[in-house]
Protein backbone atom coordinates (compact mmCIF):
# COMPACT_ATOMS: atom_id res chain seq x y z
CA UNK A 1 0.00 0.00 0.00
CA UNK A 2 1.10 3.48 -0.66
CA UNK A 3 0.12 6.61 1.48
CA UNK A 4 -3.05 8.22 0.53
CA UNK A 5 -1.96 11.15 -1.82
CA UNK A 6 -5.60 12.70 -2.19
CA UNK A 7 -8.85 11.62 -1.93
CA UNK A 8 -9.62 11.24 -5.84
CA UNK A 9 -6.52 11.75 -8.96
CA UNK A 10 -8.12 12.66 -12.16
CA UNK A 11 -5.23 11.36 -14.81
CA UNK A 12 -4.69 13.86 -17.85
CA UNK A 13 -6.73 17.43 -17.83
CA UNK A 14 -8.92 17.49 -21.19
CA UNK A 15 -12.16 17.74 -21.84
CA UNK A 16 -13.45 14.70 -19.86
CA UNK A 17 -10.90 15.48 -17.04
CA UNK A 18 -11.86 18.95 -16.80
CA UNK A 19 -15.08 17.84 -15.96
CA UNK A 20 -14.22 15.46 -13.44
CA UNK A 21 -12.21 17.90 -11.77
CA UNK A 22 -14.46 20.89 -11.11
CA UNK A 23 -17.37 18.76 -10.04
CA UNK A 24 -15.24 16.34 -7.71
CA UNK A 25 -13.83 19.91 -6.74
CA UNK A 26 -17.55 21.35 -6.05
CA UNK A 27 -18.37 18.23 -4.29
CA UNK A 28 -15.56 19.24 -1.69
CA UNK A 29 -14.01 16.55 -2.93
CA UNK A 30 -10.06 17.06 -2.97
CA UNK A 31 -8.30 16.14 -6.09
CA UNK A 32 -5.06 16.44 -7.94
CA UNK A 33 -4.50 16.32 -11.76
CA UNK A 34 -1.88 14.39 -13.10
CA UNK A 35 -1.11 15.52 -16.47
CA UNK A 36 2.04 14.48 -18.64
CA UNK A 37 2.47 17.34 -20.68
CA UNK A 38 3.71 20.89 -19.10
CA UNK A 39 1.32 24.25 -18.49
CA UNK A 40 1.05 26.37 -21.39
CA UNK A 41 1.12 30.03 -19.71
CA UNK A 42 4.71 31.16 -19.85
CA UNK A 43 5.99 33.45 -23.07
CA UNK A 44 9.09 32.05 -24.23
CA UNK A 45 12.20 33.94 -25.97
CA UNK A 46 9.66 35.14 -28.53
CA UNK A 47 7.26 37.32 -25.62
CA UNK A 48 4.74 34.38 -26.70
CA UNK A 49 3.29 31.07 -24.94
CA UNK A 50 3.04 28.93 -28.74
CA UNK A 51 5.06 29.34 -31.55
CA UNK A 52 3.41 30.22 -34.81
CA UNK A 53 2.68 27.77 -37.72
CA UNK A 54 5.09 29.26 -39.73
CA UNK A 55 7.38 29.46 -37.72
CA UNK A 56 7.67 25.87 -35.34
CA UNK A 57 10.13 25.16 -33.01
CA UNK A 58 10.40 23.02 -29.79
CA UNK A 59 7.47 24.40 -28.42
CA UNK A 60 5.15 22.99 -31.33
CA UNK A 61 5.58 18.84 -30.85
CA UNK A 62 5.85 16.71 -28.29
CA UNK A 63 9.80 15.87 -28.04
CA UNK A 64 10.53 15.49 -32.20
CA UNK A 65 13.24 16.24 -34.18
CA UNK A 66 11.22 17.50 -36.76
CA UNK A 67 7.34 18.91 -37.15
CA UNK A 68 5.23 16.27 -37.91
CA UNK A 69 2.52 18.82 -39.95
CA UNK A 70 -0.46 17.02 -41.28
CA UNK A 71 -0.05 18.79 -44.61
CA UNK A 72 3.68 17.79 -45.30
CA UNK A 73 4.15 19.34 -49.02
CA UNK A 74 3.32 21.61 -51.10
CA UNK A 75 3.73 21.63 -54.75
CA UNK A 76 5.40 18.26 -53.69
CA UNK A 77 8.21 20.02 -51.82
CA UNK A 78 8.60 19.61 -48.31
CA UNK A 79 8.48 23.67 -47.18
CA UNK A 80 6.02 22.96 -44.05
CA UNK A 81 8.16 21.21 -41.33
CA UNK A 82 11.29 21.79 -39.42
CA UNK A 83 13.91 20.61 -37.75
CA UNK A 84 13.22 21.17 -33.89
CA UNK A 85 15.29 20.42 -30.62
CA UNK A 86 13.30 17.66 -28.60
CA UNK A 87 10.99 19.18 -26.08
CA UNK A 88 7.57 18.65 -23.95
CA UNK A 89 5.63 20.61 -26.87
CA UNK A 90 2.18 21.08 -27.50
CA UNK A 91 1.02 18.76 -30.35
CA UNK A 92 1.50 14.42 -30.53
CA UNK A 93 1.59 12.84 -33.40
CA UNK A 94 1.14 8.78 -32.08
CA UNK A 95 2.16 6.51 -35.45
CA UNK A 96 0.75 3.30 -35.43
CA UNK A 97 1.91 1.59 -38.86
CA UNK A 98 -1.67 2.54 -41.44
CA UNK A 99 -2.84 4.98 -38.63
CA UNK A 100 -1.60 8.07 -37.22
CA UNK A 101 -3.21 10.49 -34.49
CA UNK A 102 -3.28 14.07 -33.53
CA UNK A 103 -3.52 14.70 -30.22
CA UNK A 104 -2.96 17.41 -27.14
CA UNK A 105 -0.35 17.76 -24.69
CA UNK A 106 -0.53 19.44 -21.68
CA UNK A 107 -2.50 21.14 -19.20
CA UNK A 108 -6.04 21.50 -21.51
CA UNK A 109 -5.06 18.15 -23.72
CA UNK A 110 -6.80 18.27 -27.00
CA UNK A 111 -8.40 21.67 -26.26
CA UNK A 112 -4.73 23.36 -26.66
CA UNK A 113 -4.34 22.12 -30.31
CA UNK A 114 -7.89 21.93 -32.29
CA UNK A 115 -9.73 23.98 -34.51
CA UNK A 116 -12.57 24.98 -31.72
CA UNK A 117 -15.22 23.47 -33.84
CA UNK A 118 -18.26 22.63 -31.56
CA UNK A 119 -21.31 21.61 -33.36
CA UNK A 120 -23.59 18.78 -31.54
CA UNK A 121 -24.39 15.52 -33.20
CA UNK A 122 -27.40 15.06 -35.03
CA UNK A 123 -29.85 13.79 -32.54
CA UNK A 124 -30.89 10.79 -34.46
CA UNK A 125 -27.36 9.54 -34.82
CA UNK A 126 -26.15 10.09 -31.55
CA UNK A 127 -28.89 7.91 -30.41
CA UNK A 128 -27.80 5.19 -33.10
CA UNK A 129 -24.22 5.61 -31.51
CA UNK A 130 -25.37 5.53 -28.42
CA UNK A 131 -28.72 4.31 -27.71
CA UNK A 132 -28.58 3.16 -23.48
CA UNK A 133 -28.09 7.12 -22.90
CA UNK A 134 -31.21 9.06 -22.16
CA UNK A 135 -31.13 11.75 -25.20
CA UNK A 136 -33.97 14.20 -23.69
CA UNK A 137 -31.37 14.40 -20.93
CA UNK A 138 -28.60 15.08 -23.07
CA UNK A 139 -30.49 17.34 -25.12
CA UNK A 140 -32.37 19.11 -22.35
CA UNK A 141 -29.59 19.39 -19.65
CA UNK A 142 -25.72 17.71 -20.57
CA UNK A 143 -25.56 19.33 -24.19
CA UNK A 144 -26.40 22.59 -22.96
CA UNK A 145 -24.37 22.94 -19.98
CA UNK A 146 -21.57 21.71 -22.01
CA UNK A 147 -21.73 24.48 -24.67
CA UNK A 148 -22.55 27.43 -22.05
CA UNK A 149 -19.36 26.24 -19.66
CA UNK A 150 -16.74 25.47 -22.87
CA UNK A 151 -17.62 28.94 -24.09
CA UNK A 152 -19.53 27.83 -27.72
CA UNK A 153 -20.09 30.93 -29.82
CA UNK A 154 -21.17 31.45 -33.44
CA UNK A 155 -20.03 33.35 -36.33
CA UNK A 156 -21.48 37.18 -36.86
CA UNK A 157 -23.73 36.01 -40.27
CA UNK A 158 -23.20 39.78 -41.54
CA UNK A 159 -19.42 39.57 -40.49
CA UNK A 160 -18.74 36.30 -42.42
CA UNK A 161 -20.27 37.53 -45.48
CA UNK A 162 -18.11 40.83 -45.55
CA UNK A 163 -14.49 39.73 -44.56
CA UNK A 164 -11.72 39.02 -46.39
CA UNK A 165 -10.87 36.41 -43.92
CA UNK A 166 -13.95 33.69 -45.02
CA UNK A 167 -13.52 34.13 -48.43
CA UNK A 168 -12.00 30.76 -48.63
CA UNK A 169 -15.34 29.33 -47.13
CA UNK A 170 -17.55 31.41 -49.46
CA UNK A 171 -15.93 30.43 -52.18
CA UNK A 172 -16.46 26.83 -51.35
CA UNK A 173 -19.95 27.31 -50.26
CA UNK A 174 -20.61 28.98 -53.47
CA UNK A 175 -19.33 25.21 -55.13
CA UNK A 176 -21.50 23.08 -52.82
CA UNK A 177 -24.96 25.61 -53.68
CA UNK A 178 -23.63 24.67 -57.06
CA UNK A 179 -23.93 21.05 -56.79
CA UNK A 180 -26.79 21.04 -55.02
CA UNK A 181 -25.66 20.39 -51.30
CA UNK A 182 -26.18 22.55 -48.51
CA UNK A 183 -24.04 24.51 -45.86
CA UNK A 184 -24.64 25.21 -42.48
CA UNK A 185 -22.38 27.61 -39.77
CA UNK A 186 -20.68 25.41 -37.63
CA UNK A 187 -19.79 26.87 -33.92
CA UNK A 188 -16.63 27.24 -32.13
CA UNK A 189 -15.10 28.08 -28.84
CA UNK A 190 -13.10 30.53 -30.26
CA UNK A 191 -14.43 34.24 -29.47
CA UNK A 192 -15.78 35.65 -32.68
CA UNK A 193 -16.10 39.00 -31.40
CA UNK A 194 -12.19 38.81 -30.32
CA UNK A 195 -11.95 37.77 -34.21
CA UNK A 196 -13.46 40.53 -35.07
CA UNK A 197 -11.13 43.17 -33.16
CA UNK A 198 -8.44 41.00 -34.76
CA UNK A 199 -9.85 41.93 -38.09
CA UNK A 200 -10.42 45.23 -37.16
CA UNK A 201 -6.82 45.91 -35.58
CA UNK A 202 -7.77 46.61 -32.02
CA UNK A 203 -6.24 43.38 -30.94
CA UNK A 204 -3.23 41.30 -30.93
CA UNK A 205 -3.65 38.31 -34.06
CA UNK A 206 -3.55 35.10 -33.24
CA UNK A 207 -6.55 33.07 -35.54
CA UNK A 208 -5.64 35.65 -38.15
CA UNK A 209 -2.51 35.14 -37.64
CA UNK A 210 -1.89 31.53 -38.49
CA UNK A 211 -2.35 30.49 -35.25
CA UNK A 212 -3.92 26.97 -34.68
CA UNK A 213 -2.36 23.27 -34.19
CA UNK A 214 0.47 24.34 -32.15
CA UNK A 215 -1.98 26.71 -29.84
CA UNK A 216 -3.47 29.91 -29.65
CA UNK A 217 -2.15 32.80 -27.79
CA UNK A 218 -5.20 34.66 -27.82
CA UNK A 219 -9.19 34.20 -28.78
CA UNK A 220 -9.59 30.72 -27.71
CA UNK A 221 -11.15 29.46 -24.99
CA UNK A 222 -9.41 26.27 -24.20
CA UNK A 223 -10.71 24.23 -21.07
CA UNK A 224 -7.60 25.87 -19.02
CA UNK A 225 -9.26 29.26 -19.07
CA UNK A 226 -12.89 27.45 -18.87
CA UNK A 227 -13.55 24.28 -16.50
CA UNK A 228 -9.60 24.11 -15.23
CA UNK A 229 -9.89 27.49 -14.17
CA UNK A 230 -13.16 26.68 -12.57
CA UNK A 231 -11.95 23.90 -10.88
CA UNK A 232 -9.14 25.64 -9.33
CA UNK A 233 -11.09 28.11 -8.44
CA UNK A 234 -12.85 25.63 -6.19
CA UNK A 235 -10.00 25.82 -3.67
CA UNK A 236 -9.93 21.77 -4.04
CA UNK A 237 -8.15 21.12 -7.13
CA UNK A 238 -4.83 21.04 -7.66
CA UNK A 239 -2.87 20.14 -11.19
CA UNK A 240 0.71 18.86 -11.11
CA UNK A 241 2.64 18.93 -14.32
CA UNK A 242 5.20 16.66 -16.23
CA UNK A 243 3.67 13.72 -14.72
CA UNK A 244 2.93 10.51 -16.39
CA UNK A 245 0.78 7.65 -14.86
CA UNK A 246 2.52 4.36 -15.90
CA UNK A 247 0.51 1.73 -14.06
CA UNK A 248 -2.49 1.34 -11.13
CA UNK A 249 -3.12 -1.68 -8.99
CA UNK A 250 -5.43 -2.36 -6.31
CA UNK A 251 -4.70 -0.64 -2.85
CA UNK A 252 -5.43 -3.94 -0.65
CA UNK A 253 -6.26 -1.40 2.07
CA UNK A 254 -9.09 0.37 -0.44
CA UNK A 255 -8.50 2.66 -3.35
CA UNK A 256 -5.70 2.26 -5.83
CA UNK A 257 -2.10 3.32 -6.28
CA UNK A 258 -0.59 4.50 -9.38
CA UNK A 259 2.91 4.75 -10.03
CA UNK A 260 3.74 8.11 -11.88
CA UNK A 261 7.06 9.23 -13.98
CA UNK A 262 7.95 12.92 -12.99
CA UNK A 263 9.99 14.05 -15.82
CA UNK A 264 11.90 17.58 -16.82
CA UNK A 265 11.60 18.91 -20.23
CA UNK A 266 15.01 16.95 -21.73
CA UNK A 267 12.59 14.28 -21.33
CA UNK A 268 14.67 12.73 -18.42
CA UNK A 269 12.54 10.88 -16.01
CA UNK A 270 13.76 12.76 -12.53
CA UNK A 271 10.89 10.61 -10.19
CA UNK A 272 9.01 7.64 -9.92
CA UNK A 273 6.39 8.06 -7.49
CA UNK A 274 3.59 5.65 -5.89
CA UNK A 275 0.21 7.45 -5.23
CA UNK A 276 -2.53 6.59 -3.40
CA UNK A 277 -6.53 7.27 -4.03
CA UNK A 278 -9.37 6.69 -2.77
CA UNK A 279 -11.18 7.55 -6.52
CA UNK A 280 -9.55 7.22 -9.76
CA UNK A 281 -11.21 8.84 -12.71
CA UNK A 282 -9.22 8.23 -16.18
CA UNK A 283 -9.42 11.13 -18.62
CA UNK A 284 -6.11 10.71 -20.63
CA UNK A 285 -7.85 10.46 -23.94
CA UNK A 286 -8.92 7.53 -26.22
CA UNK A 287 -5.13 6.44 -26.63
CA UNK A 288 -3.85 7.33 -22.89
CA UNK A 289 -6.79 5.89 -21.44
CA UNK A 290 -6.83 2.75 -23.52
CA UNK A 291 -3.60 1.96 -22.68
CA UNK A 292 -3.14 2.33 -19.00
CA UNK A 293 -6.12 0.35 -18.31
CA UNK A 294 -4.73 -2.38 -21.39
CA UNK A 295 -1.71 -2.62 -19.58
CA UNK A 296 -2.99 -3.16 -16.56
CA UNK A 297 -5.26 -5.93 -17.45
CA UNK A 298 -2.93 -8.02 -19.53
CA UNK A 299 -0.01 -7.26 -16.71
CA UNK A 300 -2.40 -8.64 -14.12
CA UNK A 301 -2.38 -5.65 -12.24
CA UNK A 302 -6.47 -5.15 -13.01
CA UNK A 303 -7.44 -8.94 -13.91
CA UNK A 304 -10.99 -8.61 -13.73
CA UNK A 305 -10.81 -5.65 -16.67
CA UNK A 306 -13.69 -6.68 -19.28
CA UNK A 307 -12.19 -8.15 -22.03
CA UNK A 308 -14.02 -5.49 -23.91
CA UNK A 309 -11.08 -2.81 -23.13
CA UNK A 310 -9.16 -2.09 -26.07
CA UNK A 311 -11.75 -2.71 -28.53
CA UNK A 312 -14.58 -0.51 -30.66
CA UNK A 313 -11.81 2.42 -31.21
CA UNK A 314 -12.41 4.15 -34.74
CA UNK A 315 -11.69 7.60 -36.04
CA UNK A 316 -14.57 9.15 -36.61
CA UNK A 317 -14.61 8.63 -40.10
CA UNK A 318 -11.83 11.41 -40.71
CA UNK A 319 -10.12 12.07 -44.04
CA UNK A 320 -8.72 15.31 -45.65
CA UNK A 321 -8.83 16.10 -48.74
CA UNK A 322 -8.10 19.31 -51.14
CA UNK A 323 -9.57 21.48 -54.58
CA UNK A 324 -7.95 23.25 -56.97
CA UNK A 325 -9.85 26.30 -57.88
CA UNK A 326 -10.29 28.15 -61.27
CA UNK A 327 -8.34 31.45 -61.49
CA UNK A 328 -10.97 33.61 -60.88
CA UNK A 329 -11.96 31.76 -57.66
CA UNK A 330 -9.55 33.47 -55.42
CA UNK A 331 -9.69 32.57 -51.95
CA UNK A 332 -7.56 34.82 -50.39
CA UNK A 333 -4.60 35.36 -48.81
CA UNK A 334 -5.98 36.36 -45.67
CA UNK A 335 -7.32 33.46 -43.87
CA UNK A 336 -8.93 32.74 -40.03
CA UNK A 337 -7.95 29.65 -39.04
CA UNK A 338 -11.08 28.58 -37.47
CA UNK A 339 -13.25 26.82 -39.41
CA UNK A 340 -16.79 28.06 -39.98
CA UNK A 341 -19.04 26.50 -42.11
CA UNK A 342 -19.54 22.93 -42.96
CA UNK A 343 -21.12 21.23 -45.88
CA UNK A 344 -23.25 19.19 -44.41
CA UNK A 345 -24.74 15.99 -46.76
CA UNK A 346 -25.07 13.73 -43.56
CA UNK A 347 -28.86 13.26 -44.30
CA UNK A 348 -28.16 11.67 -48.14
CA UNK A 349 -28.63 7.93 -46.40
CA UNK A 350 -26.42 6.33 -49.55
CA UNK A 351 -23.45 8.41 -48.56
CA UNK A 352 -23.32 10.67 -45.42
CA UNK A 353 -20.57 13.35 -44.78
CA UNK A 354 -20.03 16.22 -42.93
CA UNK A 355 -17.21 18.09 -44.79
CA UNK A 356 -15.48 21.06 -42.71
CA UNK A 357 -14.49 23.96 -45.24
CA UNK A 358 -10.83 24.34 -43.66
CA UNK A 359 -8.00 26.95 -43.56
CA UNK A 360 -5.08 26.88 -45.84
CA UNK A 361 -3.24 29.91 -44.50
CA UNK A 362 -0.37 30.73 -46.38
CA UNK A 363 -0.41 34.57 -46.27
CA UNK A 364 -0.43 33.94 -49.95
CA UNK A 365 -3.22 33.36 -52.91
CA UNK A 366 -2.84 29.51 -53.51
CA UNK A 367 -6.57 29.02 -55.19
CA UNK A 368 -7.13 25.67 -53.08
CA UNK A 369 -9.87 24.30 -51.01
CA UNK A 370 -9.34 22.15 -48.01
CA UNK A 371 -11.45 19.73 -46.46
CA UNK A 372 -11.99 17.87 -43.24
CA UNK A 373 -14.77 15.27 -44.41
CA UNK A 374 -16.14 13.32 -41.42
CA UNK A 375 -17.52 10.07 -42.68
CA UNK A 376 -19.48 7.55 -41.41
CA UNK A 377 -16.41 4.30 -41.34
CA UNK A 378 -18.32 0.98 -39.67
CA UNK A 379 -14.78 0.20 -39.76
CA UNK A 380 -13.31 -0.41 -36.15
CA UNK A 381 -9.91 -1.12 -34.71
CA UNK A 382 -8.82 -2.32 -31.39
CA UNK A 383 -5.55 -2.13 -28.93
CA UNK A 384 -2.93 -5.24 -28.12
CA UNK A 385 -0.81 -4.96 -25.31
CA UNK A 386 3.22 -5.37 -26.85
CA UNK A 387 4.99 -6.43 -23.78
CA UNK A 388 8.24 -6.08 -25.19
CA UNK A 389 7.50 -2.10 -25.43
CA UNK A 390 5.06 -1.80 -22.28
CA UNK A 391 2.96 -0.11 -24.85
CA UNK A 392 -0.54 -0.34 -26.82
CA UNK A 393 -0.55 -0.77 -30.26
CA UNK A 394 -3.56 -0.10 -32.60
CA UNK A 395 -4.56 -2.57 -34.80
CA UNK A 396 -5.80 -1.10 -38.19
CA UNK A 397 -5.10 -1.01 -41.68
CA UNK A 398 -5.45 1.33 -44.25
CA UNK A 399 -7.96 -0.50 -46.23
CA UNK A 400 -10.38 -0.04 -42.92
CA UNK A 401 -10.36 3.95 -44.03
CA UNK A 402 -11.51 2.79 -47.79
CA UNK A 403 -15.39 3.48 -46.65
CA UNK A 404 -14.03 6.82 -45.53
CA UNK A 405 -12.29 7.72 -49.05
CA UNK A 406 -14.81 6.22 -50.70
CA UNK A 407 -17.09 8.53 -48.94
CA UNK A 408 -15.53 11.80 -49.34
CA UNK A 409 -14.37 10.52 -52.95
CA UNK A 410 -18.45 10.29 -53.66
CA UNK A 411 -19.10 14.30 -52.60
CA UNK A 412 -15.82 15.85 -53.78
CA UNK A 413 -16.30 14.15 -57.22
CA UNK A 414 -19.64 15.48 -57.67
CA UNK A 415 -18.07 18.91 -56.64
CA UNK A 416 -15.59 18.71 -59.22
CA UNK A 417 -17.92 17.23 -61.73
CA UNK A 418 -20.27 20.67 -61.41
CA UNK A 419 -17.79 23.29 -60.70
CA UNK A 420 -15.00 21.61 -63.30
CA UNK A 421 -12.38 21.31 -60.87
CA UNK A 422 -9.78 19.20 -59.87
CA UNK A 423 -8.18 17.78 -56.49
CA UNK A 424 -4.91 18.71 -55.29
CA UNK A 425 -2.35 15.76 -55.35
CA UNK A 426 0.34 17.44 -53.76
CA UNK A 427 -0.32 18.56 -50.29
CA UNK A 428 -0.72 14.89 -48.93
CA UNK A 429 2.41 13.30 -49.64
CA UNK A 430 2.63 10.15 -52.43
CA UNK A 431 0.77 11.78 -54.98
CA UNK A 432 -2.68 11.20 -52.67
CA UNK A 433 -5.53 13.47 -53.08
CA UNK A 434 -7.24 11.87 -49.58
CA UNK A 435 -5.52 12.22 -46.28
CA UNK A 436 -6.39 8.61 -44.59
CA UNK A 437 -3.55 7.78 -42.63
CA UNK A 438 -4.45 9.88 -39.77
CA UNK A 439 -7.06 11.12 -37.83
CA UNK A 440 -7.77 14.11 -35.03
CA UNK A 441 -10.73 12.37 -33.67
CA UNK A 442 -9.58 9.51 -31.72
CA UNK A 443 -12.55 7.31 -29.80
CA UNK A 444 -13.03 4.32 -28.06
CA UNK A 445 -10.83 1.71 -26.33
CA UNK A 446 -12.84 1.51 -23.52
CA UNK A 447 -16.48 2.43 -24.69
CA UNK A 448 -19.72 3.15 -22.44
CA UNK A 449 -21.90 0.05 -21.58
CA UNK A 450 -19.03 -2.71 -22.60
CA UNK A 451 -15.71 -1.80 -21.25
CA UNK A 452 -18.03 0.64 -18.49
CA UNK A 453 -21.37 0.55 -17.20
CA UNK A 454 -23.59 3.22 -18.87
CA UNK A 455 -22.25 5.78 -16.41
CA UNK A 456 -17.95 5.60 -17.25
CA UNK A 457 -17.58 3.10 -14.16
CA UNK A 458 -15.08 -0.01 -14.99
CA UNK A 459 -16.60 -2.95 -14.99
CA UNK A 460 -15.05 -5.04 -12.53
CA UNK A 461 -13.51 -2.33 -9.81
CA UNK A 462 -15.63 -0.18 -7.59
CA UNK A 463 -14.34 3.45 -7.76
CA UNK A 464 -12.33 3.24 -10.90
CA UNK A 465 -13.94 5.95 -13.62
CA UNK A 466 -13.66 6.57 -17.53
CA UNK A 467 -14.14 10.17 -18.32
CA UNK A 468 -13.06 10.60 -21.90
CA UNK A 469 -13.34 10.27 -25.46
CA UNK A 470 -12.62 6.50 -25.12
CA UNK A 471 -16.48 6.47 -24.15
CA UNK A 472 -17.87 6.77 -27.42
CA UNK A 473 -17.68 3.75 -29.88
CA UNK A 474 -15.57 5.68 -32.54
CA UNK A 475 -17.87 7.40 -34.37
CA UNK A 476 -20.22 10.67 -33.79
CA UNK A 477 -20.71 12.16 -37.41
CA UNK A 478 -19.19 15.70 -36.11
CA UNK A 479 -16.11 16.86 -34.28
CA UNK A 480 -16.53 15.11 -30.74
CA UNK A 481 -15.40 17.20 -27.98
CA UNK A 482 -18.50 18.94 -27.21
CA UNK A 483 -19.93 15.42 -26.61
CA UNK A 484 -17.25 14.05 -24.87
CA UNK A 485 -17.82 16.84 -22.76
CA UNK A 486 -21.63 16.46 -22.45
CA UNK A 487 -21.13 13.18 -21.50
CA UNK A 488 -18.94 13.58 -18.93
CA UNK A 489 -21.16 16.09 -16.99
CA UNK A 490 -23.77 13.41 -17.40
CA UNK A 491 -21.43 10.64 -16.00
CA UNK A 492 -20.37 12.85 -13.15
CA UNK A 493 -24.04 14.05 -12.03
CA UNK A 494 -24.76 10.23 -11.49
CA UNK A 495 -21.30 8.93 -9.78
CA UNK A 496 -21.40 11.73 -7.22
CA UNK A 497 -25.12 11.48 -6.52
CA UNK A 498 -25.26 7.65 -6.05
CA UNK A 499 -21.38 6.32 -5.26
CA UNK A 500 -20.09 6.26 -1.95
CA UNK A 501 -16.98 8.37 -0.55
P1 LIG B 1 -7.62 14.86 -24.46
O1 LIG B 1 -8.13 16.21 -24.73
O2 LIG B 1 -6.78 14.20 -25.51
O3 LIG B 1 -6.78 14.96 -23.11
C1 LIG B 1 -6.01 13.89 -22.61
C2 LIG B 1 -4.89 14.47 -21.75
O4 LIG B 1 -4.30 13.42 -21.00
C3 LIG B 1 -3.77 15.12 -22.55
O5 LIG B 1 -3.49 16.38 -22.01
C4 LIG B 1 -2.60 14.15 -22.38
O6 LIG B 1 -1.33 14.81 -22.38
C5 LIG B 1 -2.89 13.54 -21.03
N1 LIG B 1 -2.35 12.19 -20.84
C6 LIG B 1 -2.38 11.16 -21.72
N2 LIG B 1 -1.83 10.07 -21.18
C7 LIG B 1 -1.45 10.40 -19.93
C8 LIG B 1 -0.79 9.69 -18.88
N3 LIG B 1 -0.46 8.39 -19.00
N4 LIG B 1 -0.51 10.35 -17.73
C9 LIG B 1 -0.86 11.67 -17.57
N5 LIG B 1 -1.47 12.39 -18.55
C10 LIG B 1 -1.76 11.76 -19.70
N6 LIG B 1 -12.48 18.21 -31.75
C11 LIG B 1 -13.57 19.02 -31.91
O7 LIG B 1 -14.63 18.74 -31.33
N7 LIG B 1 -13.48 20.13 -32.72
C12 LIG B 1 -12.34 20.46 -33.39
O8 LIG B 1 -12.29 21.47 -34.09
C13 LIG B 1 -11.20 19.62 -33.24
N8 LIG B 1 -10.04 19.88 -33.91
C14 LIG B 1 -8.92 19.14 -33.60
C15 LIG B 1 -7.68 19.51 -34.16
C16 LIG B 1 -6.52 18.86 -33.77
C17 LIG B 1 -5.19 19.26 -34.38
C18 LIG B 1 -6.60 17.80 -32.82
C19 LIG B 1 -5.36 17.08 -32.36
C20 LIG B 1 -7.81 17.42 -32.29
C21 LIG B 1 -8.98 18.07 -32.67
N9 LIG B 1 -10.21 17.73 -32.12
C22 LIG B 1 -11.31 18.51 -32.35
C23 LIG B 1 -10.36 16.57 -31.22
C24 LIG B 1 -10.49 16.96 -29.74
O9 LIG B 1 -9.45 17.84 -29.39
C25 LIG B 1 -10.44 15.68 -28.89
O10 LIG B 1 -11.55 14.88 -29.26
C26 LIG B 1 -10.50 15.95 -27.40
O11 LIG B 1 -9.42 16.74 -26.99
C27 LIG B 1 -10.50 14.64 -26.62
O12 LIG B 1 -10.77 14.93 -25.27
P2 LIG B 1 -10.39 13.91 -24.13
O13 LIG B 1 -10.90 14.45 -22.84
O14 LIG B 1 -10.83 12.55 -24.53
O15 LIG B 1 -8.78 13.83 -24.08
Amino acid sequence: PAARYAPAIVVGSGYGSAVAALRLGQAGVRTVVLEMGRLWDTPGPDGKVFPSTSAPDQRSMWYRTRTEAPLATFLWLDVVNRDISPYPGVLDRVNYGDMSVYVGRGVGGGSLVNGGMAPTPRRSYFSEVLPQVDADEMYGTYYPRARAMLGVNSVDPDWFESTEWYRFARVSRKHAQNTGLKTTFVPNVYDFGYMQREAAGTAPRSALAGEVIYGNNHGKKSVDKTYLAAALGTGNVTIETMQRVVAVRPDPAGGYVLTVRTSDTTGKVTQVRELGCDRLFLGAGSLGTTEILLRARETGALPALSDRVGQNWGTNGNVMTARANHLWDTVGANQATMPALGIDDWDNAANPVFAEIAPLPMGIEHWISMYLAITRNPERGHFTYDAATDSARLQWTRDQNAPSVAAAKNLFDRINLRNFTMYRYDLFGDNKAFADTFTYHPLGGCVLGEATDGYGRVKGYRGLYVTDGSLVPGSLGVNPFVTITALAERNMERILAEDPR
